[in-house]
């Protein structure tokens, strides 16, 4: 008989094609691979990349989005996201007066087709006054009721709010105490942004994640002002509030501030179980530290740590340059914590930390929904 070398060429060909897709499904084990097209297979590309985030039902803990357009809905819908969605109580206005801002958080939620929940907050700064906790826990038993599944406190308190009589105020004041037993007894979370990174009370360091922001907001740059509170008194006025309110739960946002080295916050973990972190805008810092160290920190303490960007979505922002920059945020942190892959990042050679389905999904869902308990997927 003769052989027909055509038929064999093409039986050869498609068979490479079929182990080169094996191996990438396996590579990625829980992806379902649509499109089996040879740019598809290429492990880096952000599409791909996307692909596998989408298929774990991911939860960004942390955005803030105070506009609305149906296209970040659709965004949401493709990539089988549910974020939430934090409002911040700034007197500097950097989202708008707070009624202002909450009322257009709300309307993100309301428009994301169940894909966002909402994080709310409360104004800090007339903390002083005598019905100041009552009345807090009323607005904030309003918010739950209408959907609010967290509250967040912001750094404020500990590096800018005063009391009258000149004093500080920590995140530990007895004055915000019945406002914990509240956010505790109704079941919520509270998402602590307590303090900042250390390079906040460093010398300007042009190779620090942080040099720009600083450069732009002096007022935050505590190195400018050295009367203001440390560091390391803001954080152990935070572990005394999480000692006091063991029945809180607390995610320290930032990886809690302590995002120059794991062991702090494992530490931490180990002291304080109503403790967990969320990643957001910190992924740089966990992207610096040794590769190992790291790895083996997300490993041990996987139902502790929670995905969140610090994504923005403003009324003056294009969506159309948001949606790119959400895209490629998910990309690149998917392609750090998900992929083994060597890539180049703000000038650093950065090595994936390749983590099993089993903490990535801890990471990326779970720990969302065991953490901050009305935070679950809209497609389950
Ligand atoms: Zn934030």
């Amino acid at each position: 008989m003769r052989v027909d070398f055509k038929k064999v060429l093409v039986l050869l060909l498609a068979a490479g094609i079929a182990t080169v897709a094996a191996t990438y499904v396996h590579s990625f084990g829980f992806l379902a691979l649509h499109a089996a097209t040879l740019e598809a297979l290429r492990p880096d590309s952000p599409r791909d990349l996307l692909q596998a985030f989408a298929a774990l039902e991911p939860i960004d803990t942390h955005v803030h989005a105070f506009k609305t357009d149906p296209q970040f809905s659709d965004l949401m819908t493709h990539l089988r996201l549910n974020v939430l969605d934090i409002c911040v109580a700034d007197n500097h206005g950097i989202y708008g007066q707070l009624d202002t801002e909450i009322a257009r958080a709300k309307g993100f939620v309301q428009a994301s087709q169940n894909h966002a929940r909402l994080c709310v907050t409360f104004d800090p700064f007339d903390l002083s006054r005598t019905d100041f906790a009552r009345k807090t826990i009323e607005q904030l038993r309003r918010e739950f009721a209408q959907g609010a599944v967290a509250v967040k406190i912001w750094k404020n308190i500990g590096m800018e709010l005063k009391t009258p009589d000149g004093k500080y105020v920590m995140p530990d004041d007895p004055a915000l105490e019945p406002i914990y037993r509240a956010i505790a007894g109704d079941n919520k979370t509270l998402v602590a942004h307590l303090a900042e990174p250390s390079s906040c009370w460093q010398p300007p360091n042009p190779d620090s994640p942080d040099y720009d922001y600083y450069k732009e907001n002096p007022q935050w740059y505590m190195y400018l002002h050295p009367d203001h509170p440390r560091k390391e008194v803001i954080l152990a006025a935070r572990d005394h509030l999480l000692a006091e309110n063991p029945k809180l739960r607390v995610v320290g946002a930032h990886l809690g501030s302590m995002e120059t080295d794991v062991d702090e916050i494992a530490k931490r973990f180990d002291r304080y179980p109503n403790f967990a972190v969320d990643t957001a805008a910190r992924i740089e810092y966990l992207m610096i530290q040794p590769r190992e160290k790291v790895r083996n920190f997300l490993i041990k303490y996987q139902t502790r740590v929670l995905y969140g960007t610090d994504l923005e979505f403003l009324p003056d922002e294009s969506t159309a340059d948001a949606l790119k920059e959400w895209q490629e945020t998910y990309a690149r942190d998917w392609r750090f914590l998900a992929t083994n892959d060597t890539f180049q990042y703000n000038g650093r050679q950065v090595h994936g930390l390749g983590l099993s389905e089993t903490v990535l999904r801890r990471i990326y869902h779970d720990n969302a929904v065991q953490w901050i308990p009305g935070m679950s997927s809209s497609s389950k």
